[in-house]
C-alpha cells in the first residue's frame, strides 16, 4: 500500500511553510503553558519535556524545509508525534473542557495531504481513540454529546478536505493529461512542418534540374534521405512502357535501367494510366504486385503527372503491414508532381536546343551551328597539329529537278540525301545543311586523301540510290563533291570553305556528278 501521495507531479502548493507557521503558533501556547500555565494543571517538568520533544521534532520539519531533505519523512514523523502529543496536552488542560482537541484539525489536514487515503484514514481513526482515551474517564450525561460533536467536526472536517483534495488531484491530473497530448500533438506538427519545408526545398530544386538522370538522381535522394526509405523504385514510362531507373532494396540503390514487367506489376501501368495513387495495405495478398523487397508488407505507388500526363510512377514499400497513411501519399505526390513536371520542362529544354541547332526538313545541323563547331573544331585541330577536313555537297540540277517533280518531291529528295550521307560518315562527324540544297560536312582528325574518300562514297551512294516518291514513282539524282583539308587548302575557316566550294564548283564545271 502507498503511504505517500505522489507530490511531484501536482500543482498543488507545497504546505511546508504554512506548517512552520503552526507549529510556531502551537509552540507559543505549549511555552505559554510550560512557563506561565497554572501549576496544578502539570508538574512544570513534564511541560519542559513537552516542549522539548516538541522543539525537536518542530525543528526536524524546518530542517527539512531548509534543506534537500525529503520532507514527507518529517511529516509522518510530525503525525506519529501529534498522534502521542494531543492526548497528553488535553489530559494537562483539563481533559473534556480542553481546547487542545483542535490541534488534531492540524494533524487531520497534514495527514489528507500528504497520506493516500486509507492511511491517513487510520491516522485519524488513531487520533480520534487516543481523544477517547483520554477523555473516556469524565464522560458523563452532561459531557458525552460534548466530545461526540468534538470528534463528528474532526471527522467531517477531514472528510471536506480529503474530498476536496482528491478532486482537485484528479482535475488535475486530467489537465495533465491534456497537456501532454497537447505537447505531444505540437511538437508532431513541428516535426511535420519541419518535414514539409524540407520536402518543398528539395521539390523547388527539381525544377531547375534539366536533365532526366540528373533529376532521377535527384528523386532518389530525397526518397532515400529525405523521406528515409529503404525499398523504392523510381519508375519512368518510355516508349516501351515502364522502366526502373533506380531500385533501392534494403537501402542499397540499382541504377541500372530494367525494364518492369507489367504482366506481375499490374499495378504500377494503372497507376500510370489512370494518374491516381494506390496504397496497398498487404503485398502479400496483392496478385498484382510483388514486393522490391523481401521483407515488405506494405506499398504505395505515385504517379508522376504533370499537365495531366503521367511520366513516371514512384514506389515506396514498408515492412510494417499498413504503414502508409493519406499523408505519406500527399507528401510523396508532391515530389512526384515536382519532378514529373521537371521531366517535361526537361523535354522541353531538349526539343528547344535542338531546335536552335537542328534543321527541321533534314535534321542535320543549321549552318549557325555547323559555323560554331568548325570553329571548335579547327581550333582543337591547330592546337594538337591535327589534321581537318570538311566536305561540301550541292544536288545537280536540283531547280530542274523540283520543276519536274515539285518542290514536296524536293523536299523528299533532301531528306533522303540526308540518310544517305549520315551513314556515310562517322559519329564524331559534323553534318549541316549549309543553305538551300547544299550539304556541308566537318571531318576532325581526317586528311585530305582520307576525305576524298568519303566525298567520293558519298556521290557513289547517292547515284546508285533510288528515290521513292509517292505517286511518281522512283527517281535518282546525283550530286557534286568538293573537298578541302586544314592547312594546305586554308589556314582560316573562310579559307577552307572557300577552297572546298571552289572545288564543288570545279566539279560542276566539269560536268557534275564527280
Ligand atoms: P546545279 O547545282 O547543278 O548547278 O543546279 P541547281 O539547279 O541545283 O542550281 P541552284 O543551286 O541554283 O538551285 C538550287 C535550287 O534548290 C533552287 C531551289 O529551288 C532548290 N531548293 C533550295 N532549297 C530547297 C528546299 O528546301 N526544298 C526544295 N524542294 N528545294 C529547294
Ligand atoms: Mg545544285
Ligand atoms: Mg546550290
Amino acid at each position: 500500500m502507498d503511504l505517500y501521495i505522489d507530490r511531484k507531479r501536482t500543482l498543488l502548493p507545497r504546505i511546508d511553510a504554512i506548517y512552520v507557521l503552526a507549529r510556531l503558533m502551537l509552540l507559543v501556547v505549549i511555552g505559554w503553558y510550560a512557563f506561565f500555565g497554572p501549576g496544578e494543571s502539570a508538574p512544570r517538568i513534564y511541560w519542559t519535556v513537552i516542549l522539548g520533544t516538541f522543539l525537536l521534532q518542530s525543528g526536524y520539519v524546518l530542517l527539512s524545509t531548509r534543506t534537500k531533505l525529503d520532507i514527507r519523512p518529517a511529516y509522518v514523523v510530525s503525525l506519529v508525534y501529534d498522534l502521542a502529543l494531543v492526548p497528553v496536552l488535553v489530559y494537562y488542560t483539563g481533559g473534556v473542557d480542553s481546547s487542545f482537541y483542535l490541534v488534531l484539525c492540524l494533524t487531520v489536514s497534514i495527514a489528507a495531504y500528504v497520506l493516500t487515503f486509507p492511511v491517513a484514514s487510520a491516522t485519524v481513526i488513531l487520533a480520534s481513540v487516543g481523544y477517547l482515551a483520554v477523555v473516556f474517564p469524565q464522560l458523563t450525561a452532561d459531557n458525552y454529546f460534548n466530545v461526540i460533536v468534538r470528534l463528528g467536526f474532526i471527522w467531517i472536517y477531514y472528510l471536506v478536505i480529503s474530498y476536496a483534495l482528491d478532486y482537485f488531484r484528479r482535475s488535475e491530473s486530467r489537465m495533465l493529461k491534456l497537456f501532454n497530448t497537447l505537447n505531444m500533438r505540437t511538437s508532431e506538427l513541428e516535426k511535420s512542418q519541419a518535414q514539409l519545408e524540407h520536402i518543398y526545398e528539395n521539390s523547388r530544386v527539381l525544377a531547375s534540374i534539366l536533365d532526366t538522370e540528373g533529376l532521377v538522381l535527384a528523386v532518389d535522394r530525397i526518397m532515400g534521405r529525405v523521406f528515409g526509405y529503404g525499398d523504392y523504385a523510381i519508375i519512368l514510362i518510355t516508349k516501351g512502357g515502364y522502366q526502373y531507373r533506380v531500385r533501392c532494396v534494403d537501402g542499397v540503390a540499382n541504377y541500372t535501367p530494367e525494364d518492369v514487367d507489367v504482366c506481375q506489376m499490374e499495378i504500377i501501368r494503372r497507376v500510370g494510366n489512370i494518374g491516381e495513387p494506390v496504397r496497398i495495405p498487404d503485398t502479400r495478398k496483392r496478385r498484382d504486385y510483388v514486393a522490391l523487397g523481401g521483407q515488405s508488407r506494405s506499398a504505395m505507388a505515385v504517379p508522376m503527372v504533370a499537365r495531366g500526363r503521367a511520366s513516371g510512377v514512384l514506389l515506396a514499400e514498408s515492412a510494417e503491414r499498413d504503414h502508409f497513411n493519406e499523408r505519406d501519399i500527399q507528401l510523396l505526390s508532391i515530389v512526384a508532381r515536382s519532378a514529373a513536371m521537371a521531366l517535361e520542362n526537361a523535354a522541353l529544354h531538349k526539343r528547344t536546343e535542338e531546335l536552335t541547332i537542328m534543321d527541321e526538313l533534314t535534321r542535320a545541323f543549321n549552318y549557325r551551328h555547323f559555323v560554331k563547331k568548325l570553329d571548335e573544331e579547327k581550333k582543337r585541330a591547330a592546337r594538337y597539329k591535327m589534321p581537318l577536313s570538311i566536305i561540301m555537297v550541292d544536288i545537280d540540277h536540283f531547280k530542274r529537278f523540283n520543276d519536274t517533280n515539285g518542290h514536296e518531291a524536293g523536299n523528299v529528295v533532301l531528306r533522303e540525301l540526308a540518310k544517305i550521307i549520315k551513314g556515310c560518315i562517322r559519329d564524331v562527324d559534323i553534318f549541316a545543311r549549309y543553305g538551300g540544297e547544299e550539304f556541308v560536312i566537318v571531318l576532325p582528325q581526317t586528311d585530305l586523301r582520307a576525305a576524298r574518300v568519303i566525298g567520293e562514297r558519298i556521290r557513289e551512294q547517292v547515284e546508285a540510290h533510288k528515290v521513292h516518291l509517292p505517286e511518281l514513282g522512283p527517281r535518282t539524282i546525283t550530286v557534286s563533291v568538293g573537298v578541302s583539308s586544314y592547312p594546305e587548302n586554308g589556314r582560316s575557316e573562310d579559307e577552307l570553305v572557300d577552297a572546298a566550294d571552289k572545288a564543288l564548283y570545279q566539279a560542276k564545271g566539269d560536268g557534275r556528278n564527280m
